[in-house]
């Protein structure tokens, strides 16, 4: 009897189901980009291009950074503790010095540093040269969504500051050129409402509903923000939106903190999404995610970048978990306002759904191979009596072994496949010691 073949088996190990129960004792076959079979028995009828020794390590859905900002790589460590408005005093300004050897420099950084932190896919919130980051984002062999950044009103560096109609042919060659190249497709975006004209947000929304994608913006993340359209439309954020018909399930809120109660079912009516940034978002507010939750949001997780605080959505689920039990559970005596397998729940299914992705964001059978393995063998995992809530309480990004994508291992024990990680750091601390970029 002839052996049948598939891409990738790992023999031996346990996983995270579809219901974040642990499941011991299985082997997984991946082939075709999909997770073809889970045996409780050992397929001894199986060939596999690549044999994987899975004991020792738990498999689970890869994670999904639903916010973050490749162009702002190279400000880690920029930001803590300054005094507002970081984004007008430091962002921006860097922003608008980038070239394109900084952003193809930054991409590689930000892929590193996700695949080596057990993220699968992200979504790009928008920067400049956004098709130098697109190319690397390919090879990196991420599923990802990419954006341009998108403004025609405020006071902007004359290299950054474009009229409406430049600002949608960017958004447009940006789609044209990457949307469904590799694993990337390209969302639209308004940066904030505060920079974008009523007729550039009508007209965004309206170019993601043609093409068949999304569209994403800053919302709700600052109160002079929500002031903004109160002083000039009298109607908040979200509710400006809809009077502008730019208001539907393909919207992703980021941050989506100073939400009203009528914004909330506003988003809940159209079934758009949001996306929170915790440890970004400490210094703002503490969305009402329980309420959004309730109502079916599709709510996912994001790092807001590198500069808030690195790109490891592991710091993101336990900052949230802090914020979301210090102000919601204390205030009404519930432990378990936001329990692990929802927060995981979060940051996997959820992140895959904002991103567009259909079979996807759940280890199971059929649905694409996006997975992570964690190495169970360390002092500060072994021996625990729930490996769910150890999942979230103790597994940090060096804790990942190996990464999937689409049935491709991005890293196999930590060495990551698809990327030169050793020219990477060199270039990053040539970078960082002259301000130049060499390839
Ligand atoms: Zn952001």
């Amino acid at each position: 009897m002839n052996k049948k073949e598939v891409d990738i088996l790992i023999k031996n190990t346990s996983y995270l189901d579809e219901n974040f129960q642990v499941k011991e004792h299985v082997s997984i076959a991946v082939s075709d980009g999909t997770i073809q079979k889970i045996y409780t028995e050992n397929p001894t009828a199986l060939q596999a291009v690549d044999i994987i020794d899975g004991s020792g390590l738990l498999w689970m859905p890869g994670l999904v950074d639903g916010h973050m900002h490749t162009g702002q790589q190279l400000l880690k460590g920029a930001v803590l503790d300054e005094l507002p408005m970081i984004w007008t005093r430091i962002m921006l300004p860097f922003e608008s010095t980038l070239t394109p050897e900084k952003m193809r420099l930054s991409a590689g950084l930000a892929a590193l540093e996700m695949i080596k932190n057990g993220t699968t896919g992200f979504i790009d919130a928008g920067s400049y040269y956004m098709e130098e980051a697109a190319k690397v984002y390919v090879i990196s062999g991420l599923r990802g969504a990419l954006s341009h950044s998108s403004m025609d009103q405020g006071n902007f560096p004359d290299s950054i500051r474009q009229t409406t109609q430049e600002v949608l042919k960017s958004q447009d060659r940006l789609y044209d050129a990457f949307h469904g190249k590799g694993n990337l497709k390209v969302f639209y975006s308004l940066r904030a409402l505060m920079n974008c004209s009523p007729e550039l947000t009508a007209a965004t929304a309206q170019r993601a509903l043609d093409r068949n994608t999304f569209y994403q913006a800053h919302m709700n993340e600052y109160a002079g923000e929500v002031n903004y359209t109160l002083q000039n439309y009298q109607m908040r954020p979200v509710e400006y939106l809809e009077s502008l018909n730019a208001l539907n399930n393909r919207f992703i809120a980021a941050h989506g903190i100073m939400l009203s109660s009528h914004e909330r079912a506003l988003l809940e009516k159209v079934g758009a999404k949001v996306v929170h940034c915790p440890f970004s978002n400490c210094g703002k507010g503490v969305p009402n995610t329980p309420d959004l939750l309730e109502r079916g949001i599709c709510t996912g997780l994001g790092t807001d970048g590198t500069a808030h605080g690195g790109l490891s959505l592991w710091n993101e689920m336990k900052i949230f978990r802090s914020v979301m039990n210090a102000f919601w559970g204390t205030g009404n005596a519930d432990p378990a306002v936001m329990p692990a397998r929802t927060i995981l729940k979060i940051a996997t299914e959820n992140g895959s759904k904002i991103l567009g992705e259909e079979n996807c964001g759940v280890l199971k059978e059929g649905y694409k191979a996006d997975m992570i393995s964690v190495n169970w063998r360390q002092p500060q995992l072994l021996a625990t009596n729930n490996k769910v809530n150890t999942l979230l309480e103790c597994v940090v990004g060096n804790d990942i072994n190996d990464s999937i994508v689409n049935g491709k291992l991005l890293m196999r024990n930590r060495q990551v496949q698809t990327l030169d990680e050793e020219k990477l750091m060199w270039q990053a601390e040539h970078y960082f010691a002259t301000g130049e970029v060499i390839e």
